[in-house]
């Protein structure tokens, strides 16, 4: 099987093209530096052109049989089987993940093609009872139209996935933008993926271009009828205001920042809960919107836990993500890793004690773990995105849930406890959209509810919350016998 190449094109309408901006922008390996991959990017009027194409070819696949919707997916499917060791592949050197990330990432995607070859069977509708004689009330379920979609570099192929599979299912057509620092795996690798599994020309475009340049027309575009989000919480406020603002106004689906907090209670098992922790905060150098951003620990088991946690922490493999044992490779760019090393200093400068630490090399910052942390803290109180780990003391469960939920954030949070009940019933009290009890809060299944509260978002991705985003209800009511109405002739 040849690998995919040639990624320096749009895929706009079914056709490779040249983005027409008079722009363009070279995209290299976090790690090497090598250039991957020089594309034009695109213009105002070629995401016109992808829209336009979107609408064009939508009716005809929602008009399909679902078997004839599934049996591209089914394709699909096989297809990201086979090609497992280039996306992988592409995945290491685009975004920086180690081979596990990737790795993982790759089998998540698959797993929700799979699922979502069902979701063509979702446009299911309803009969009402009403209250008036001889009223037969219908909804109907049908796909949106078209869906616009944004994605960030972090997690691009399954954060692209999970917009793109469902919605395409549902019938819909989608126009995908996928962030500067990941066109191909946020992507163009899809659009190769899907012109091998013969998708019909137009439904899919991906459209390369600056945020500046073709940001704003994309989300404020009169043919989406669906914005999907995922990225950053500032950016997020400011999609959802165009939505609003736009000529024709729009769904939006947003999935942001996160702060997320893993709680351990004293009668936690804290061998368990330093292997969650350590999985939940370093996979991927902690630049996931569900990684643990704040370890809150029971006060009777603080110091037994920092102890393990911080010997764990020294011993990770640190440095090229295409080795096997590597768990921390590369941050994604210079100003993410600038970032990170400002956030280092202020924690230092704030008085938290840094217990693990290390210059970086090149973009591969070793892991930090601070203790003595608070809650007015800058580590506790913003998303760290990095292989930063700030350890907090909590007095009991109850101040625990009182740290837990002292953010603006609420996505994704965990809790350790030998009481499995008791820890729903505290899992309860968390303001968050997903909470993991006797895990971590790194987690996404095709069939469960994903999603943040507060200012980690508005919506739901997967199983039936994704058949309710990418599809809209329609009414039909039928009079089946004369009606009488107040204003009738007496
Ligand atoms: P970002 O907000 O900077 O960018 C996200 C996407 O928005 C990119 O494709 C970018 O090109 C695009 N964009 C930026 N400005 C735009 C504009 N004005 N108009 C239209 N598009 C614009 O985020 P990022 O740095 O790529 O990703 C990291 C952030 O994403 C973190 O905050 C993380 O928590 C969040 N995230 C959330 C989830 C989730 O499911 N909740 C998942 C992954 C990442």
């Amino acid at each position: 099987m040849t690998p995919y190449k040639d990624f320096h094109r749009q895929w706009i309408a079914g056709e490779w093209c040249e983005g027409h901006s008079g722009t363009s922008r070279a995209n290299s390996d976090p790690y090497t530096d090598e250039v991957l991959v020089e594309i034009p990017q695109a213009s105002l009027e070629d995401l016109d052109a992808a829209y336009r194409a979107a609408q064009a070819a939508q009716p005809e696949w929602e008009a399909k049989l679902p078997s004839e919707r599934s049996a591209v997916l089914e394709r699909l499917a096989g297809i990201v089987e086979a090609r497992k060791d280039d996306i992988v592949d592409w995945l290491i050197h685009e975004s920086g993940s180690t081979r596990r990330k990737a790795t993982l990432e790759w089998g998540l995607v698959l797993g929700l093609i799979k699922y979502n070859i069902g979701t063509t069977y979702g446009l299911q509708g309803s009969l009402l009872p009403a209250d008036i004689p001889g009223k037969e009330g219908r909804a109907y379920r049908k796909p949106v139209g078209v869906v616009g979609m944004i994605s960030p570099w972090n997690w691009p192929l399954q954060l692209t996935a999970r917009t793109l599979i469902p919605a395409l299912a549902l019938g819909n057509a989608v126009v995908v933008k996928p962030a500067s620092d990941t066109p191909v795996t946020g992507g163009l690798l899809f659009a190769k993926l899907l012109e091998e599994a013969g998708l019909s020309k137009g439904l899919v475009s991906v459209v390369v271009g600056r945020g500046s340049e073709i940001g704003d027309a994309f989300v404020s575009h009169p043919i989406p009828r669906v914005m999907s989000f995922t990225g950053s919480t500032p950016v997020g406020r400011g999609i959802a205001r165009q939505a609003a603002d736009a000529e024709i106004i729009k769904h939006v689906d947003l999935e942001l920042g996160g702060n997320g907090p893993f709680v351990v209670l004293g009668d936690a098992d804290v061998d368990r809960a330093v292997d969650a922790a350590i999985f939940g905060k370093f996979l991927h150098q902690g630049q996931i919107c569900m990684a643990i951003n704040r370890i809150i620990v029971e006060d009777s088991l603080h110091d037994a836990f920092v102890e393990r946690f911080v010997a764990r922490a020294e011993r990770l493999a640190v440095g090229d993500p295409r080795q096997e044992e590597t768990i921390i490779g590369p941050i994604i760019n210079d100003k993410q890793l600038d970032t990170l090393k400002r956030k280092i200093a202020d924690a230092q400068a704030e008085g938290a004690h840094m217990q693990v630490g290390g210059e970086a090399q090149g973009r591969v910052l070793p892991p930090h773990v601070f203790t003595g942390v608070d809650q007015s803290m800058s580590l506790a109180r913003e998303e760290i995105f990095g292989p930063i780990a700030p350890i907090l003391r909590a007095r009991d469960a109850d101040d625990a849930i009182h740290m837990a939920n002292d953010t603006e954030y609420g996505l994704s949070a965990a809790l350790f406890t030998g009481d499995v009940e008791r820890g729903v019933q505290l899992a309860r009290r968390i303001e968050a959209g997903m909470v993991h009890v006797n895990d971590q809060p790194v987690n996404d299944l095709p069939n469960n509810p994903f999603g943040g509260e507060k200012n980690s978002g508005l919506g739901r991705f997967n199983g039936d919350w994704s058949v309710a985003a990418f599809t809209t209800d329609q009414w039909v009511s039928v009079q089946h016998q004369p009606r009488s109405y107040p204003t009738d002739e007496a």
